[in-house]
């Protein structure tokens, strides 16, 4: 048997990080077997898909390195084969044509509260052989059982079991003769030979109705995998009130898809205490029975964590080069007018935690600040550094072999020279030439950002220092 699992988002909005969870997991049961992953587009709820939606989905499947196999497959140009199989039904007596109007079936409805019975229909055209009312467009649905039991072994939640008596006979097509959801999944999943469907808890109930339809088009069921949903730490489901939820959002921000990967994958998913999964890694090791029973909790601070975790060690240098790159010349800065993007990623990468950071620190090596952090400015750049701090630009003016060690070497005998620890003389030096308080080493912001540039940030600071005197005297 070829696995075949399948992600099949309705396309009424970007892809959330629930969704991605999904997929990711569908994708490696197929490619861990060495089957096959098959994408399909759910969009007959034609009111709320858009292309959009359609677009963003699969941009973030391909950030995400999420590769399908077959499809993408529409549900809207797969009208004619849910006629055929509609047909199909009401043609062998699985199916037959309701005339019931709204108002009746609000009757329907009321009459079964009042009864303290569960709001269902009542089959009254299941087995109609009358002269149909005029004026009703019907719709058409399915004969389910009325009695026995539905069961499936679900991989997560284990053996479940459902009276047929309570499920009623559901619309499998409107008044306008449109397929509905549960209808539609069953033909496709029948169709394109999923053997496994893995998708969201909230479908659970949706299961053992199209088991039914599958069982009378002649078919097995799929082996189903009903994954727990995902919470934010209020305990509520995760919506964008908790922040971020989708999956573009967080590429964006800066995070890598590695690490997105890698805390979803660990998001209901355990293998041992392990947490850092490579793609090859979480391949090898992913097994339906070892997904949570439990809802899982979105932790932001431990994909921070990964994400840092994958800058610092896992991601090569050209890449994140390429991408800091990409983002500073989008930000309006000419990245030829300063250092090799590489060396500047060598140095950020331990230091930052998201793209955007490393970005956001990258800058100040390629373009000159535009005003100082006047709090850093304030403690730092105070009149007994002025002379130290002007004695370190000039030697730093006529400095030969530009080199982070030079550079360092510097500091620390002007530092000697002035009796000074390192860091008194180190952190106003920082300000001046950054316009703020945070940089890497010495040496290697201003190796980085080069002599000019360095020698234009120690002029104003010791401008500042001067008038700022003048002021107060
Ligand atoms: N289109 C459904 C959704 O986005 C998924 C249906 C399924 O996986 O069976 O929730």
């Amino acid at each position: 048997m070829i696995v075949k699992t399948r992600f099949a988002p309705s396309p009424t909005g970007y892809l959330h990080l629930g969704g991605a969870r999904t997929a990711l997991f569908s994708w490696l049961l197929a490619r861990q077997n060495g089957g096959k992953f098959v994408l399909r587009i759910e969009d007959t709820d034609r009111d709320r898909s858009t292309r959009e939606s359609v677009d963003t989905i699969f941009q973030a499947m391909e950030w995400l390195g999420l590769d399908w196999d077959e499809g993408p497959f529409y549900q809207t140009r797969r009208m004619e084969r849910y006629r055929e199989v509609i047909r199909q039904l009401l043609d062998e007596g699985h199916a037959y044509y309701c005339y019931c109007s709204r108002k009746e079936l609000d009757h329907m409805r009321e009459a079964a509260m009042a009864a303290g019975d569960k709001p269902k229909y009542n089959g009254k055209y299941r087995e109609f052989a009358g002269e149909p009312p005029a004026g009703i467009e019907p719709v058409v649905r399915f004969k389910n059982p009325l009695q026995g039991i539905t069961v499936f072994e679900d991989q997560v939640k284990g053996h479940v079991t459902v009276n047929n008596s309570e499920l009623d006979d559901l619309i499998i097509a409107r008044s306008d003769g449109t397929p509905t959801y549960n209808f539609t999944v069953v033909v496709d999943d029948l169709d394109m030979d999923i053997t496994h469907v893995v998708r969201g808890d909230d479908h659970i109930n949706n299961t053992p109705r199209q088991i039914n339809i599958l069982q009378a088009l002649g078919s097995s069921p799929p082996i189903y995998c009903h994954v727990p949903m995902i919470l934010g730490d209020d305990g509520r489901r995760l919506s964008k009130r908790h922040g971020a939820v989708s999956v573009m959002r967080y590429a964006d921000d800066g995070y890598l898809p590695e690490a997105l990967l890698n805390y979803l994958v660990r998001l209901g998913w355990s293998y041992g205490d392990q947490e850092v999964f490579s793609r090859q890694d979480m391949i090898e090791k992913f097994s339906l029975s070892a997904i949570n029973k439990a809802a899982s909790v979105f932790n932001a601070d431990k994909l921070l964590w990964l994400n840092r975790h994958y800058m610092k060690q896992a991601a090569s240098t050209i890449n994140l080069a390429e991408q800091i790159g990409r983002r500073l010349t989008l930000g309006g800065i000419a990245v030829d007018q300063g250092p090799d993007l590489v060396d500047v990623v060598e140095v950020l990468r331990g230091r930052t935690q998201t793209l955007a950071e490393m970005t956001d620190r990258a800058r100040m090596f390629y373009a000159d600040y535009d005003a100082f952090d006047e709090k850093a400015a304030d403690k730092n750049l105070r009149p007994a550094i002025a002379r130290p701090m002007q004695v370190f630009r000039d030697r730093l003016e006529v400095l030969e072999g530009w080199q982070i060690s030079s550079i360092h070497a510097l500091a620390e005998s002007i530092a000697e020279q002035f009796e000074l620890k390192i860091g008194k003389i180190g952190q106003p030096i920082r300000v001046a030439v950054t316009g703020g308080n945070v940089s890497p080493s010495i040496g290697e912001t201003i190796y980085l950002m080069g002599k000019q540039r360095a020698l234009r940030g120690l002029n104003r600071a010791l401008k500042y220092i001067e008038e700022k005197a003048m002021k107060s005297s």
